[in-house]
């Protein structure tokens, strides 16, 4: 740890002023935050609350029974990510209906989905695009490219996300925004900055335990003057403009369109569809999918650990009925979510 690293964390430490809430948008700062020990040497006057930065974790549960319908009533082969496979719907998982004989397969990107299609052309396959700014350009390459190959056995149900409506419908839920990094690296700054002008702070951050350490340093350093604030800790990545040439084939394929996320309902302009031009590729049209009103266990807190309302170990069903072996809610399936970042990493449940 060099001198700097070493002050940063010799302020964050001692840190004893008012109360900082302090929101991990991203699913994977909580898990570093956990994994590095940073969570730990944390003073009780700064806490770290979850965000909605899990794609899986704010994917709802009528988007899961509509990928269900694919696969049951419409014999789709449905291509996901494989933490998509156990997030529990209405009625089972996707590994419910693959055990029943659905086509669920896992694949690790939208072009492995693509991919899967041209060599199966007696499937109809769906890939589940999820996700926010970082995965969705990948998304859009897939149509594109089985586009140019005349395919027509390959589409997405779609429920890709933009963050900057969910960062202003959770204004006032913490003092800051740790920003995620990976996002930052397509949408740029100027976001943060229109956010700043609104009120809103927050500092980017990267993942390694000292760029952390200086995340938290700036939020303490920047909040003792009580004005609205914005830094870009994460230079070596986030540049201001961005990735121009992955937003221009996003906005090339895909519109905005309203978007309902677990815990936050429906958000205005946070989602995206794809363009009429690519409406071959759009399952919902292609297959006649109905609005499913999911119906999540009411048990399950995810929606308030979403919003940074309550920690997840709070929920009445952490770690008890709910594990990651045996998950109740999407939190504690991802990889990315709150929820199981408590339970493999908090000692104290
Ligand atoms: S512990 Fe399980 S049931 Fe409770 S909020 Fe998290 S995912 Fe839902």
């Amino acid at each position: 740890m060099n001198d700097s690293v070493k002050r940063a964390a010799e302020l964050v430490r001692s840190y004893d002023g008012r109360q900082l809430r302090v929101m991990e948008v991203c699913g994977t700062h909580t898990h570093e935050n956990f994994r590095l020990g940073i969570r730990g040497m944390l003073p009780d006057r700064i806490r770290l609350i979850s965000g909605p930065g899990c794609p899986v974790c704010v994917t709802p549960v009528g988007y899961i029974d509509q990928a269900m319908f694919l696969a049951r009533e419409r014999g789709c082969t449905v291509c996901t990510f494989g933490d998509l496979i156990r997030v529990p719907g209405t009625d089972g998982s996707l590994a419910t209906a693959r055990a029943e004989g659905a086509k669920v397969q896992m694949v690790y990107s939208p072009i492995d989905a693509e991919d899967y299609a041209g060599t199966h052309p007696d499937e109809q396959v769906v890939f589940l695009s999820v996700g926010f700014e970082t995965t969705t350009p990948a998304s859009c390459i897939a149509v594109r490219k089985a586009r140019e190959r005349g395919m027509t056995n390959f589409s997405l149900l779609t429920a890709n996300k933009t963050m900057d409506n969910a960062y202003r419908a959770l204004k006032g839920s913490a003092d800051a925004f740790l920003y995620p990094g990976h996002v930052s690296t397509m949408t740029g700054t100027a976001i943060y900055r229109e956010l700043l002008a609104e009120g809103v702070s927050g500092v980017v951050a990267g993942f390694t335990a000292p760029e952390l350490v200086c995340a938290l340093a700036v939020i303490v350093k920047m909040s003792e003057k009580g004005e609205p604030f914005f830094v870009n800790c994460y230079p070596r990545v986030v540049t201001d403009e961005g990735s121009p040439s992955a937003r221009r084939i996003v906005s090339e394929t895909m519109e905005p369109a309203d978007s309902e996320w677990r815990g936050l309902g429906v958000i205005e302009g946070s989602g995206l569809k794809l363009r009429d031009e690519f409406s071959d590729f759009d399952a919902r049209i292609k297959y006649d999918v109905p609005q499913i009103q999911g119906r999540a266990n009411p048990g399950c807190r995810c929606g308030d650990v979403l919003q940074g309302k309550i920690n997840p170990s709070d929920c009445p069903l952490f770690g008890r009925v709910c594990t990651p072996e045996h998950p109740v809610g999407a939190c504690m399936v991802s990889s990315e979510g709150a929820c199981s970042a408590f339970f493999k990493y908090d000692s104290s449940r």
